[in-house]
């Protein structure tokens, strides 16, 4: 037996012989029902010991920032803590089955989808709930299909072309209203950030399909006259949708449902647990009053005599995913919501706002309007908002959403979330502080204290290398 440096090697016998057999002088297996040109004849693995490759991961885990290293205050985005407990319930042997098995075989399952449709229901004070869609974006793509359908079987289909959004509302809500073949209409907001009843009156009309609205609105702030806006749009013979990505500040309290909205969609990922930086699996369930239901992608579940069934509503827009949407995210989504209950949820919308209102306090930066509900929007004033996230970064933090909503001017974005105590949110004040009193020469030399020093953007999207490929020498 002889020992190099790292690895060991048994020079009396060789281990894989009973595999491998001689082709052209090079050593192949005889086993392999590869093609030729597509089997190796090296491999060059890196010879390192145990202690070096653990040395390795473990710095490359570190080189990235997550919300388990500090706060992460992405505003709309909502990456806040994800307790544990909600992937053990999904990496549970009986969370994932093969969605074709009988009905019978799977009453679990079906129980819980039914369970889910009934908390998204009631929280949102909607009377049914599709779990199809996979995201906020594609769920607000199946609300505004519910729509359509709807004026269609009105016989107002054709009458009904203009979907209208308020100039705050997130890239999606116009993006999803020209992908459902409407005209987008663009609504500016008032002076205090609001919208305007007098635009949004002069705005709809026969040709309104929907209105579209998050509320507290993405500067974080409510919108007070909600019941006149939805009797606007009612009047009109529109219908009102809510992009319930900012529904966190809500649970608990009050209901879209109640405030007059006919659609809703719940960002799972960003209410109800669920990660979703980085592009992962999110769920955009919807929920629609009465009056829509029939339109529902399906199928959606019900219980008869005890047992749970898949349904297709009468008149379904048909289905929006495979099987039942982005399954093990609404696994998540149902297991945090028992969990916190009533009380939970109500508790974790008072902290999101107590929490925002706190920091919007504790900064320098001016802060219009307020006061605010989960997020608030500041603005870096002569700075540059993205030159101020690069640098918040060297204070060890997370830096907020930047540039949007693009009606305050190099905005940031702030959403502490409930999860941060005060001791967090005067580091991020400090952060924030920091940056405030500092050159543009800093900013634009930053970040200087992280893995990755400033990217260079463009070349990033146009040269795209989306594999790995040792350097050659
Ligand atoms: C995130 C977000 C969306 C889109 O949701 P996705 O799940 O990311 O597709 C829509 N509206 C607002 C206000 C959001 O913050």
């Amino acid at each position: 037996m002889k020992y190099t440096q790292a690895k060991w090697e048994r020079e009396d016998e060789h281990l894989y012989e009973p595999l491998l057999s001689e082709k052209d002088g090079k050593e192949i297996a005889v086993n392999s029902s590869l093609p030729d040109e597509l089997t190796r004849d090296s491999l060059e693995l890196p010879d390192l010991s145990e202690p070096e490759l653990a040395r390795h991961y473990t710095r490359l885990s570190q080189m990235n920032y997550g919300i388990d290293s500090g706060p992460y205050p992405l505003g709309s985005c909502t990456m806040k803590y994800n307790p544990k407990f909600t992937e053990d319930v999904a990496a549970l042997p009986g969370a994932s089955i093969h969605p074709d098995r009988p009905e019978e075989s799977v009453q679990g399952t079906l129980e819980l989808m039914y369970g889910l449709q009934d908390y998204l229901a009631r929280i949102g004070g909607m009377d049914a709930v599709s779990l199809q869609p996979p995201a906020g974006a594609a769920g607000e793509f199946t609300g505004i299909l519910v729509a359509k359908a709807f004026h269609e079987a009105n016989g107002e289909g054709d009458r009904r072309t203009e979907i209208i959004v308020p100039d705050s509302a997130h890239g999606t809500n116009p993006a999803s209203a020209a992908l459902g073949g409407y005209d987008v209409v663009e609504l500016p907001s008032a002076e205090d950030g609001r919208v305007d009843l007098e635009a949004l009156d002069a705005a709809v009309g026969e040709t309104t399909a929907l209105f579209m609205l998050t509320n507290p609105n993405t500067l974080g702030l409510f919108e007070r006259d909600i019941e006149r806006i939805a009797e606007i749009v009612h009047e009109a013979g529109g219908l009102l949708y809510y992009d319930g990505a900012n529904l966190n500040a809500l649970l608990g309290r009050a209901r879209p449902g109640d405030m007059g909205f006919d659609i809703m969609h719940y960002n799972v990922h960003k209410t109800f647990a669920t990660p979703h930086g980085g592009g992962g699996p999110g769920a955009g369930p919807v929920g629609v009053a009465e009056k829509l239901a029939e339109f529902l992608p399906a199928p959606r579940v019900k219980k008869m005599n005890g047992t749970y069934e898949r349904f297709d509503p009468e008149r379904t827009i048909g289905k929006v995913h495979g099987f039942a949407g982005n399954w093990l995210v609404l696994v998540k989504a149902y297991a945090y919501i028992a969990r916190l209950g009533d009380e939970g949820l109500s508790d974790a919308s008072a902290k999101a706002v107590l929490n925002a209102n706190y920091l919007a306090s504790q900064i320098e930066y001016d802060v219009p309007h307020g006061p605010f509900h989960h997020e608030f929007v500041a603005s870096a004033g002569d700075q540059d908002a993205a030159d101020v996230a690069k640098r918040m970064l060297d204070y060890g933090v997370h830096p907020p959403t930047t540039k949007w909503p693009e009606i305050v001017s190099e905005a940031l974005m702030t959403e502490p979330t409930e999860i941060e105590n005060c001791e967090t949110l005067d580091q991020l004040a400090e952060a924030f502080n920091a940056v405030a009193t500092e050159d543009d020469e800093t900013l634009e030399a930053a970040p200087q204290r992280t893995t990755a020093r400033r990217i260079d953007q463009a070349s990033a999207a146009r040269n795209l290398r989306l594999s790995w490929q040792a350097l050659s020498e």
